[in-house]
């Protein structure tokens, strides 16, 4: 056996080269997901409409431009478990992957055209020490490969919860509540239309908490996209 042949048995065992949706095998044409599944992913293509469902929802929590949404976040469907695969079994490739395909999705349209940079939204500082990466951030480099558009992590950024808030009153906790996240130069965000990326939006109480922050910034825009909604 070539060395060559043996570095790829060995990889194959670490990593194998199945559908992280469907576990096929996949062709070497073929990166993380099949054809199969890939063509499965139900996309929403609500970056090309106005007030849709999403837009609705968020309408007066904090003053967005836009929210896009790749896909629906639907039980027994594709996305679930990617997702799963990307926050819990350390395939941040998958995140990338998504974010890649996504960031094509977009490329070109009315949605993206005014945005300055793509910001993730940052993992509390010990989830992500345990995991490796932040999730967010993963399919933000995607998002940022596939449009061109540049990347800033680092200047949002998250917290680290206090203990001590549970002896506050609930007006004070509320107060930390909103503090979550924090921008740490508000010059670098000002003036520029943001585009908030994170995996799902629910309720969207994290995604209104870092718009809260950035609020702070002097004439800041902020748009949000997201690879799945749930309901
Ligand atoms: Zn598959």
């Amino acid at each position: 056996m070539r060395r060559n042949d043996l570095l790829s048995e060995f990889s194959y065992l670490f990593f194998p080269n199945v559908c992280a949706v469907c576990g096929e095998e996949l062709l070497s044409s073929e990166e993380c997901i099949c054809l199969r599944c890939l063509y499965k992913l139900p996309r929403t293509y609500n970056f090309r409409e106005k007030d849709h469902a999403v837009e609705k929802r968020m309408a007066g929590r904090i003053p967005f431009e836009r929210i896009a949404t790749f896909c629906v976040y639907a039980k027994g469907g594709v996305l679930p478990p990617l997702i799963h695969q990307l926050k819990y079994h350390q395939r941040s490739e998958i995140g990338i992957l998504l974010g890649r395909l996504y960031g094509e999705d977009l490329r070109g349209s009315d949605f993206l055209s005014p945005i300055d940079l793509i910001v993730p939204v940052p993992l509390h500082p010990g989830k992500e020490k345990q995991r490796g990466y932040n999730q967010a951030h993963m399919i933000a480099q995607g998002l940022s490969v596939a449009t061109g558009l540049p990347l800033s992590a680092g200047n949002l950024i998250r917290v680290v919860y206090n203990p001590t808030q549970t002896h506050r009153s609930r007006t004070q906790r509320w107060e930390n509540v909103r503090d979550i996240f924090r921008v740490r130069e508000p010059k670098a965000f000002q003036d520029k239309h943001l585009l908030l990326v994170d995996d799902v939006i629910t309720t969207g109480s994290t995604l209104e908490a870092c718009g809260i922050a950035l609020m702070s910034c002097k004439g800041v825009k902020i748009s949000i996209a997201t690879l799945g909604e749930v309901y």
